[in-house]
């Protein structure tokens, strides 16, 4: 196969007017927004993940308003951790890098779940919550980056039969052609509904 330069994008829904979720079984989840990606200074540096924290802040404001609990997932390596042959040392525990965005620090009562690969339910107890403690069918993910974290996430939440909501403004991927394989992946492969932070409401 040869690769070519250029190809046509297919077909990406991007729901147009307002939806409303049910506070009672909807949860936010904010994948990644940590230091390492969302700050010049971090390792694996994601540019357009700055212009996220906004809309993403102010999809928890309004969220949190209204009860909806709210996730963060927060990538996780020790020192020796196989993730470190594919990509620079990251997140390691403890450090500055590891930290969630100060824009964006989770609020007593929200549930930061460690991860250690790109799946936020891999291995971790995501699931246990969102489903039995917490009773939620609905699940609004955002952060970084697009078509890693957030698209192994967003999958890996489809594939367990929660409705999966991505606002576009919400969420970033390191070029054009990542985010638009990951939109494009959200909507046709896994059925989710792409829309923007303030067309969200909770009732
Ligand atoms: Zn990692």
């Amino acid at each position: 196969m040869r690769i070519p330069e250029s190809v046509k994008v297919p077909e990406i829904r991007i729901h147009e007017g307002k939806i409303e979720l049910n506070s009672k079984n909807t949860a936010i989840i904010v994948v990644d927004m940590q230091n390492d990606f969302c700050n010049e200074k971090g390792a694996l540096f994601v540019p357009d993940s700055v212009k996220t924290i906004e809309p993403i802040s102010r999809l928890l404001e309004k969220g949190r308003a209204k009860g909806v609990k709210v996730f963060y997932t927060q990538d996780t390596h020790y020192e020796d951790d196989p993730e470190f042959k594919i990509w620079p040392k990251h997140v390691v525990k403890g450090t500055w890098g590891w930290e969630i965005v100060p824009e964006l620090k989770p609020q007593p009562g929200d549930i930061v779940v460690e991860k250690t690969r790109y799946d936020g339910f891999y291995g971790t107890p995501l699931d246990h919550y969102l489903r039995h403690v917490y009773k939620i069918d609905n699940l609004i993910i955002v952060g970084t980056v697009a078509n890693i974290c957030v698209l192994h996430t967003a999958g890996s939440a489809a594939l367990r039969w929660y409705n999966i909501y991505v606002p576009v403004d919400g969420i970033s991927a390191l070029n054009e052609f990542d985010m638009l394989a990951a939109l494009r992946q959200i909507d046709f492969l896994y059925q989710g509904t792409i829309t923007r932070v303030d067309d969200i409401e909770f009732v």
